[in-house]
């Protein structure tokens, strides 16, 4: 584990993302929550029950990638705006990222936006694709964003 707590942000071996194998089949959730607190939407919201919690609603969620078809409904069902999409199949060159945005005014797809790390460091420049936002999503809009694939895993916000 990072020191997350002093720095203020999560790294790599905070989480357990999915190995390549998985994340080249199609789009997927990545969870990035590492505290124990009672919450769980995100294990309730999976039609798929993906997303369990080991012992009690105070465990940090744990996922297995082999259920998980990348609806994104958990994306739009935490509070912590702690889970994320990654789609590696996008295109040859390409990744997806879909980042839940609770800011307004919504961006729009074509526009040209740049990528920040977990850091908040600009890591390059990416384009909106869609933004999904319905009320099935409980009306948190995901924004999926197109960037080159080494950065799927580094990407998770953005700055217009
Ligand atoms: S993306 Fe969909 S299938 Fe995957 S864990 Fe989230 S709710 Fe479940
Ligand atoms: S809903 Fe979000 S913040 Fe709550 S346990 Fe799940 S991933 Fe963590």
């Amino acid at each position: 584990m990072s020191d997350y707590l002093k720095n203020g942000y999560l790294t790599l071996e905070d989480i357990s993302p999915p190995d390549m194998e998985r994340l080249e089949k199609g789009p997927v959730a990545v969870i990035e929550c590492v505290q124990e607190i009672p919450c769980n939407p995100c294990s309730d919201s999976c039609h798929r029950g993906a997303i369990t919690m080991k012992t009690s609603i105070n465990d940090r969620p744990d996922i297995d990638y082999k259920l998980c078809n990348g609806c994104g409904i958990c994306v739009a069902n935490c509070p912590g705006l702690a889970i994320f999409l990654i789609d590696q199949s996008y295109s040859e060159t390409e990744a997806l990222v879909g980042l839940p945005y609770e800011f307004l005014p919504l961006p729009e797809a074509g526009e040209k936006v740049m990528l920040l790390s977990r850091q908040g460091e600009v890591c390059g420049e990416g384009v909106v694709q869609k933004v999904r936002n319905t009320r099935a999503m409980d009306r948190t809009p995901i924004v999926f964003i197109s960037m080159r694939k080494d950065l799927a895993m580094t990407v998770r916000f953005f700055r217009r």
